[in-house]
């Protein structure tokens, strides 16, 4: 017998989580996005896995290490818990590589980068996941490009701390994820 499939929501880090400072790793560093807990908050109340999906070549460029990625990830899910004591992410998936690195064992041209879809792939078998009904938030067009790459809808926002190009395949495009969520539970 076949498990029914969730719906997911894929949440880009920095720029949709947590402020992107550029390269952001050190604890203290951590601000969370305006609008980022309502959203949160709303998108709870629907029946959605939620994966922390993250691009972090500054592992690959020697820029910080694995270690500091999971303790920063650990810091910004107990800040948000402290506003949504149930939160909890099904799955967090981390790229850390880069073709031009300077760490040898992270220095390659990946798959799983974004807008690559091999991490998508990799949480939606481990979760049992229906892509079709699930959605990507992210603040670049590569966010949203990784969303169409899997048969995803994908949601882009714009204030987040850094300016991106504007994604011309997005579904959306909103100034954080409190209106992004908003359009979620619409659809
Ligand atoms: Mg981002
Ligand atoms: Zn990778």
């Amino acid at each position: 017998m076949q498990l029914p499939k969730r719906k997911a929501i894929f949440l880009d880090r920095d720029g949709v989580l947590n402020v992107d400072l550029g390269y952001t790793y050190k604890p203290n560093d951590l601000k969370l996005v305006d609008g980022m807990i309502d959203g949160l908050k709303s998108l709870t109340r629907g029946d959605y896995a939620f994966v922390m999906l993250t691009n972090q070549s500054g592992i690959a460029r020697g820029m910080f290490t694995a270690a500091q990625v999971e303790s920063f990830n650990n810091e910004l899910l107990r800040q948000i818990q402290c506003e949504i004591p149930n939160f909890k992410f099904d799955a967090v998936m981390i790229c850390p590589h880069h073709p031009e690195g300077l760490v040898p064992e992270f220095t390659i041209d990946c798959e799983c980068r974004k807008p690559g879809i091999k991490l998508v792939t990799e949480a939606a078998t481990k979760l049992n996941l229906d892509l079709g009904n699930s959605w990507i938030i992210g603040d670049k067009d590569t966010d949203i490009e990784c969303a169409i790459n899997a048969g995803m809808r994908g949601i882009q926002v714009t204030r987040g701390g850094k300016q991106y190009s504007q994604s011309k395949k997005a579904f959306a495009i909103t100034p954080t994820l409190r209106e992004a969520a908003e359009i979620i539970l619409k659809h």
